[in-house]
């Protein structure tokens, strides 16, 4: 079995006892090299196959490296390949082209129904330091307006009338604005326009128009906190004046609703900067009166490959999202919090090392229920840390990480100074 995509790339490892091979990094350079590689050993026995496969850049084998402990609940003590001809170290694989990809299938089964999506960005430059989106994928890579966006354009709207413009940070293509011109063509006047989250000082006049002019009547931003001090040491490059203009402009371009998206929990977050984050809002609900305003706020998960991912999820979270609730809520703001819970879960599976792949198993055995994960740690205790250790635990820098043969797009020395950087404005 094979297998590929962001979670797999950052930290294939819980996975590990799954798949035969992992495909790190972009399929547009792994895809045909992978299916070369196959048939030239498609006769082979198995273990030739796979040794064979792991030369390939940026193709994992698993089951081609070893795994030893510091006892069998205790840290890595160290990951190296079983055989001195497969490489020590996975490199994830960059493509560096600028056609990106659309849909090919459109659908009304799909997860959103009818909708031709076109990739319009890669990564994001904007690199906040615990994001997985930005730093699993750099660089920030754009598709080409002639050679990939129109064409893609054309083709998808030719069957739909719904496009989705895809991509972390799509606001930010150098011609995004010559692409929004292209869209606002008459032939287009019935298309139906998706966004995904954009960027605060993007939020123009000309884009919320064309939003509106597209049946798009909200428009959302990450915002991530109301603190000055927190959005630097993350390198969120915002301030709350920024965010009130951007409200406003929502709302003189006809839009009816302004999402924001926050977060809770983040490294060195306190009090004062919860109470920020609950004055900003209400600043942004003054600005803008009448526009119906949403605050989805998750919990901080530390990533694989960011400048965040020695720190753990901070127990205090699942508090302060009950008291931004408490805060928000009287002052006609819609909050709407991400499950604590879950976030616990994906920190585990963020961080977690290949002992989880039996836990992973008894978990699907005893029902994807929340309490399965704690009933599975029970029954292995001994076997793995506890899920303590993998969720909530700061880790030193200096510790050999689950996914430290896997070769990301900095070295690690570049992140703990990114991380330093951040912890320097908290002092
Ligand atoms: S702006 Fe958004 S997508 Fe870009 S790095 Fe920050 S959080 Fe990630």
């Amino acid at each position: 079995m094979f297998g590929g995509g962001p979670v797999l790339t950052a930290n294939p490892e819980p996975f590990a006892e799954f798949f035969d091979v992992i495909l790190l990094g972009d399929g547009e350079n792994l895809l045909g090299e992978f299916v070369m590689a196959y048939g030239q050993v498609r006769d082979a026995e198995r273990a030739v196959q796979l040794a064979h496969l792991a030369q390939v850049p940026g193709v994992y084998v698993p089951s081609l490296y070893e795994v030893t402990y510091e006892g069998a609940d205790g840290e890595i003590r160290s990951i190296a390949p079983i055989r001195s001809d497969i490489p020590a170290q996975v490199t994830k694989q960059t493509y560096r082209g600028n056609v990106l990809s659309a849909s090919t299938v459109v659908t009304e089964k799909a997860a959103w129904e009818n909708i031709y999506m076109v990739e319009v960005v890669r990564s994001c430059p904007e690199m906040c330091r615990f994001c997985l989106a930005s730093y699993l994928t750099l660089p920030f890579r754009t598709a080409s307006l002639e050679e990939s966006l129109i064409p893609a354009i054309d083709r998808g709207l030719s069957v739909t009338h719904r496009l989705g413009l895809l991509g972390a940070s799509v606001t930010q293509h150098p011609e995004f604005d010559t692409l929004l011109d292209y869209l606002n063509r008459p032939q287009f006047d019935e298309v139906r326009l998706s966004l995904a989250s954009v960027r605060t000082n993007t939020v123009t006049p000309k884009l919320t128009e064309t939003l509106v002019k597209h049946d798009t009547n909200s428009i959302t931003i990450a915002v991530e906190t109301g603190s000055d001090r927190l959005r630097e040491s993350i390198n969120k490059k915002l301030t709350n004046d920024e965010i009130i203009q951007a409200a406003i402009n929502a709302k003189a371009g006809g839009l009816k609703a302004l999402k924001l998206y926050g977060m809770v929990g983040l490294p060195g977050e306190t009090a004062d900067d919860l109470d920020r984050t609950v004055a900003m809002m209400r600043d942004v609900k003054k600005a803008a009166p009448g526009l119906r305003l949403t605050l989805g706020c998750s919990t901080f998960v530390p990533k694989a490959h960011t400048p965040f991912q020695w720190y753990g999820v901070d127990l205090e979270a699942e508090k302060r999202l009950k008291s931004l609730q408490k805060q928000l809520r009287p002052h006609g703001i819609d909050f709407r919090p991400e499950s604590y819970s879950w976030s616990v879960i994906q920190a585990l599976i963020s961080r977690g090392d290949r002992r989880l792949s039996k836990l992973l198993e008894l978990v699907r055995h005893y029902g994807d229920t929340l309490g399965s994960y704690r009933r599975a740690f029970k029954e292995l205790r001994g076997q793995l840390p506890p899920l303590e250790t993998y969720v909530h635990d700061d880790w030193s820098v200096d510790r050999i990480l689950p996914w430290s043969h896997i070769k990301g797009a900095l070295p690690t020395a570049t992140l703990v100074k990114h991380r330093e950087t951040a912890q320097a404005v908290l002092l």
